[in-house]
């Protein structure tokens, strides 16, 4: 892994790349931002740089020299990456993993001029183990750089993230995951529109992403959010109490209802057909738009809204969407059922 491989966060790579130049590397980073923006490559990248025997002019490394040999065949001595361990439901990194670390630092690294330990994420530390490393971080032993990888401060000590030099990874543009899933894993530019609008802008989510299995829960969505429109009050609360219990599921299903309704709403304002994420289905989309009008469709968005607030505040999840059901059944035009919608109160 290079730098020149990685994408964006030219703010992140301009202070690495000084810092190399100028021989001053922080002993600590803290690197934060959300999944899949390069975190890992970048760490990874640095520690070859860091280790390798002849640098080139823009601080990356060579990719030739036995350092870089070793990095290419992923066995390096002197980068090693601390994960959670444990049970699936709850794994952590523990006090006997940041123990063995302490144990290591003490010695000098073995191959190489520095040796870089990447403990990712850094939030599955549990409070022995972030006490721990903690001791590591006030007495930092020489030649040693902690990597520490975090969404967010929050989750982690202040004492931690003070003895830390901060740094802040974006995620990356739209544009460039769409090009990047149309290169790297031959998408349509209309499937890797979708599949990057459901990633934001996370490279490494969108690349992991199964493109049969995003289409089949959009699918099922529609069919969902129809069947609100069409069945009885009773089917709409069993289908809130089925939903319910299918757990992580919910948030998916929200993701895609907003987006397909975002769809429409940019269509009933501007009609701009390419900004549209759900290009695949057009066609339907502009159907539905003219269907429904834009009064509509707003309120259906701010009854997701509303959803995806409420999952936040950690209200139990069916009562969540047995509201929902509620708001978006009276949205539906008065010929469809109850009676309290945008069109109606037109003609009041
Ligand atoms: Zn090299």
């Amino acid at each position: 892994m290079f730098f020149r491989d990685l994408l964006g966060q030219e703010r992140v790579l301009g202070f690495l790349k000084q810092a190399l130049a100028s021989g001053q590397m922080p002993h600590a980073l803290l690197f934060l931002g959300p999944e899949g923006v390069g975190k890992g490559s970048t760490a990874l990248a640095l520690a070859q740089a860091l280790n390798c025997q002849d640098r080139r002019p823009d601080q990356d490394a060579c990719g030739q020299c036995r350092s870089c040999r070793l990095f290419a065949a992923g066995h390096h001595p002197d980068f090693w990456q601390i994960s959670p361990e444990g049970e699936a439901a709850n794994p952590q990194i523990k006090i006997e993993q940041i123990r063995e670390l302490r144990r290591q630092t003490g010695f000098a690294p073995f191959a190489g001029v520095w040796r870089v330990i990447l403990l990712k994420p850094a939030e599955a530390m549990n409070e022995a183990a972030a006490n721990a490393l903690l001791k590591t971080l006030e007495e930092p032993p020489a030649n040693n750089l902690l990597i520490l990888t975090a969404s967010g401060e929050r989750d982690l000590l202040p004492t931690i993230v003070s003895r830390c030099r901060r740094l802040v990874f974006n995620a990356l543009p739209q544009s460039v995951v769409v090009q990047q899933l149309q290169t790297r894993r031959g998408l349509s530019p209309e499937a890797a529109t979708l599949v990057a609008a459901v990633h934001g802008g996370s490279l490494g989510l969108a690349l992991a992403e199964d493109l049969a299995t995003l289409l089949a829960a959009r699918e099922q969505v529609l069919s969902d959010l129809a069947g609100l429109d069409g069945g009885s009050l009773g089917q709409a609360l069993d289908w809130a109490s089925v939903r319910a219990k299918k757990g992580a599921d919910i948030h998916r299903f929200l993701l895609l209802a907003q987006l397909w309704y975002r769809d429409l709403l940019v269509l009933a304002c501007q009609g701009a057909a390419p900004q549209v994420v759900n290009q695949d289905r057009l066609a339907d989309l502009v159907g539905q738009q003219s269907q429904l009008g834009r009064p509509v469709i707003l309120q259906r968005l701010q009854a997701l809204q509303t959803l995806q607030r409420q999952l936040r505040s950690n209200i139990n999840v069916e009562l969540a969407l047995n509201a929902f059901t509620w708001y978006w059944r009276q949205t539906r035009r008065p010929a469809a059922g109850t009676g309290v919608s945008q069109p109606l109160a037109k003609h009041i």
